[in-house]
């Protein structure tokens, strides 16, 4: 037993010492209080007898009596450590020590210009100009005053009469002033009375208040470094359970709860998001949540996550309303109301690996010190193989999810298309009966049906054209009055993010760059032609994925670009004194940079998104018209004209006969050789022009040029090269569709374009056969190709990368790399 008591003791000991002091500060504050009761109890006592002295002690008692509740009071402030309750404690203050009807206190707010009301009695959030009342006036002038009746008074302000149901009568207002002398609140006493009739404030009552707000400001003061330390020591905790989880053995998923709930309390939110960003499909993976919600795929929209993605930077967004919250599928957040959020990147060298989200804070609204917080423990996440983990497990699950999707679709589309209606759908199930024989008459039916299944296609995808919603017509006068993102430097740059431009704009920019070309005042080209022209070109572009008008713009901005560095480069030659014949051969006068930009403008026009190979399989009446040779390029070349000879339209009236002629030659040749069946031919060609054993012809050059710019997406910046893949992806994978609908051979490399793996894989084929070649062979002549180049193989290693990270590699044989590569061409 002896052990068990000496151990009881330990525990005792410091528990009697609390005790102890409790007792100590329960009669520190006590003694006051009995002091009170008895001087109350005096002054009762006192009352009643009549005689001088007593009433001399009476006086003494009352004072006594009010020092006593006044440091009792001030006591209790000063234990209120934020500066919200202090000041209501303030008010309940002012209320006892006071004989008034009511206690108000007002804080100002500098920024906003405005006076907050606090009140005890009710919990309204009413706000004042500080422009206004008695109030405002006192915080203006920063001096107590009082005020006997205030209806008369020209200062008193009886809004806030009307929004209590209150009636003012007197005030007496004192400013609680920081240590600048700047006025923080304004307490105010209202409404004097003494034995149920109003009586003027005395000097006393001002002196009082004055006392109170004197001493409130030194603990406002504090307060603020209270608030200040609390938050540091919220954000310590946050980063410094990060910086442990990250670092932990613990599972990669359990490591996302545990940076999520830390970021949910480092921030004081509802909830916080863990997103990995999947660069192949360009969607948000959501990991984990503080709801433990299962995985989800986000696309890439205008939401604050989205734009966090986009810019590399903090984003926030307000709420509910606003563009920052798109509609969001997650069950968790559907029937919640987002009033604010803050996304923080997490980046890595110049990629962004994933996204911080934190939803609603509780006070308010995401302040600079939360997007602080955010940053440093984005900062420690990216620091670790977390993201890298996260993402490898989310891959191996999110297979299983899809395969289920698939099949749910499935069972969809059967229930769908068993009823009566008669769709495409079993359209193509009668074209594949047909199709089993091989007799002629069974051939020829199938080439009619696929025909008529073609045909209707086509008028699908000029109906649904998302490009034209919202379309303004361009005129003279709007041409050329660029938009800020589309300032003169930007025209010259790689960088230009096309798809992040409207219609109107494209328009724009051609026009632009026709204009910083020099030839619309050579050729005196008038603008309303060129709107007009622009206009028509740009809408009889369909909405495919990738053969739109946005390419058609990316490809003038690349001809561009490389038809300027070739005219540079002859003149630096010239300069340098070169050999005449060798700057010569490099020289592009006017009319040929007109037509590159001219052929450039309408190389795909009326592309139906489909390849030559799949007209030509399908006996498409395009097809049948150019007898199967170059099929979508002379159509190209042909409406390109079609649309110039419309009066209003032609930009090329001012020209002679003789120039005209030679305008037509070149943009058609140049259009033709846009076919990927000349690609191989193209490339022996500039490889020749390079080594000088080959005399360079304008119209070869122009050629090469318009063929390299619309081969130029792998060589843009990252992002961009990125987004355009896709896009050239997402046309392929609605051409195996139809193709499977008509049952035709599937090329196998575009078969199952579905997964991160196959469309790596494709573009590394498709950069290493096709694209490299070429630009590596224009790299021998253009300066500027070269820093093309560099990007092409530094674009080459991330889809390597991505390549290796994505599972399901083992579906497909190595032997196919090469076949990808001389198939895969979106020219
Ligand atoms: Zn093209």
């Amino acid at each position: 037993g002896a052990v068990p008591s000496s151990h009881g003791e330990f525990v005792l000991m410091p528990l009697l010492i609390s005790v102890r002091s409790l007792c100590t500060t329960a009669l520190f504050l006590l003694a006051p209080a009995c002091t009170l009761a008895l001087a109350r109890v005096r002054a009762k006592r006192t009352r009643s007898l009549a005689d001088e002295d007593a009433l001399k002690q009476s006086a003494l008692d009352k004072s006594s009596f009010t020092a006593h509740s006044v440091l009792l009071h001030l006591i209790s402030l000063c234990k209120e450590l934020s500066i919200d309750s202090l000041y209501k404690v303030a008010v309940d203050i002012i209320k006892d020590l006071l004989p008034i009807e009511r206690a108000a206190v007002f804080l100002v707010d500098t920024e906003k210009r405005k006076l907050h009301l606090i009140q005890s009695a009710d919990a309204n959030d009413i706000q004042i100009p500080l422009t206004h009342g008695i109030a405002g006036a006192c915080a203006r002038e920063g001096k107590a005053f009082i005020v006997g009746d205030a209806y008369t008074d020209a200062r008193f302000d009886p809004s806030v009469d009307e929004l209590t149901g209150f009636r003012t009568r007197s005030v007496v207002s004192a400013p609680v002033l920081d240590e600048h002398g700047s006025v923080r609140a304004v307490l105010q006493a209202l409404n004097k009375k003494h034995l149920g009739r109003d009586v003027p404030f005395s000097n006393t009552d001002q002196m009082l208040l004055e006392v109170l707000a004197n001493v409130i400001s030194g603990l406002h003061a504090r307060g603020v470094v209270f608030e200040a330390m609390a938050r540091q020591e919220q954000q310590a905790k946050a980063l410094l359970k990060t910086v442990v989880i990250c670092h932990s053995g613990q599972s990669a998923r359990k490591k996302a709860s545990a940076v999520t709930s830390a970021v949910k309390v480092g921030v004081d939110s509802d909830c916080a998001h863990l997103y990995v960003f999947d660069e192949v499909n360009n969607e948000l993976l959501l990991l984990s949540d503080t709801e433990a919600r299962s995985n989800l795929r986000l696309k890439i929209a205008s939401d604050a996550c989205s734009r966090a993605v986009r810019s590399g930077q903090p984003e926030t967004g307000q709420g509910p309303t606003s563009a920052s919250f798109p509609s969001d599928p997650r069950p968790a957040l559907a029937g919640r109301t987002t009033h604010s959020v803050l996304a923080v990147p997490i980046v890595s060298g110049a990629r962004v690996l994933g996204v911080l989200e934190a939803r609603n804070q509780r006070h308010g609204t995401f302040a600079a010190w939360h997007v602080e917080l955010l940053s440093a423990i984005s900062l420690q996440v990216s620091d670790t193989q977390l993201l890298q983990e996260l993402l490898d497990e989310l891959v191996a699950n999110q297979t299983l999810v899809t395969d289920k999707e698939t099949e749910e679709l499935r069972e969809q589309f059967i229930r769908e298309y068993s009823s009566e209606k008669r769709t495409s759908a079993t359209w193509v199930d009668d074209v594949r009966e047909l199709t089993d024989g091989t007799s002629p008459s069974k051939v020829r039916l199938k080439r009619l049906l696929s025909t008529a299944v073609h045909n209707q296609h086509e008028y699908r995808t000029q109906a649904v054209n998302p490009v034209r919603l919202k379309y303004s017509h361009p005129t003279a006068s709007t041409l050329l009055n660029l938009p800020a993102k589309l300032r003169p430097d930007a025209l010259y740059s790689w960088d230009l993010d096309l798809l992040a431009l409207t219609t109107e704009e494209l328009v724009q920019l051609t026009a632009a760059i026709l204009c910083a070309a020099g030839v619309l005042s050579a050729f005196d080209i008038s603008l309303d032609a060129l709107a007009c022209f622009l206009d028509k070109v740009s809408s009889s572009y369909l909405g495919n994925p990738y053969h739109n008008f946005q390419h058609a713009v990316a490809v003038v901005h690349g001809t561009f670009l490389l038809s300027r560095d070739l005219i540079e480069e002859a003149d630096r030659m010239e300069v340098e004194g070169a050999e005449p014949k060798a700057a010569s051969r490099l020289r592009l006068g006017k009319l040929e940079v007109f037509a590159l930009l001219l052929a450039g403008i309408g190389h795909d026009v009326e592309h139906p998104g489909v390849t030559n190979q799949f007209l030509v399989t399908t006996s498409a009446p395009l097809a049948l018209r150019y007898n199967d040779e170059s099929v979508l390029e002379n159509h190209h070349a042909a409406v390109t004209f079609a649309i110039l000879s419309d009066k209003k339209a032609n930009i090329l009236r001012s020209f002679s006969s003789e120039e005209r002629q030679q305008v037509r030659h070149l943009v058609c040749k140049t259009i033709l050789a846009t076919d990927m069946a000349h690609h191989a031919t193209a490339v022996k060609e500039l490889t020749a022009i390079a080594a000088e054993t080959k005399p360079a012809e304008n119209l070869s050059v122009l050629a090469a040029l318009l063929h390299l710019a619309d081969l130029s997406n792998s060589c843009l910046a990252w992002p961009n090269s990125r987004q355009w893949a896709l896009l050239v992806c997402d046309e392929f994978r609605a051409q195996v569709k139809r193709e499977r609908e008509l049952g035709l051979t599937v090329a196998p490399h575009l078969a199952e374009l579905d997964g991160p793996y196959a469309i790596a894989k494709l573009q590394i084929g498709f950069i290493d056969f096709v694209v490299a070649p070429l630009w590596k062979a224009a790299a021998l002549i253009l300066p500027t190709a070269k820093g093309r180049v560099v990007q092409l193989e530094s674009n080459r290693s991330e889809w390597a990368r991505l390549k290796q990270q994505a599972p399901n590699g083992r579906k497909h044989s190595a032997d196919l790399d090469e076949r990808v590569g001389a198939a895969a061409a979106p020219a």
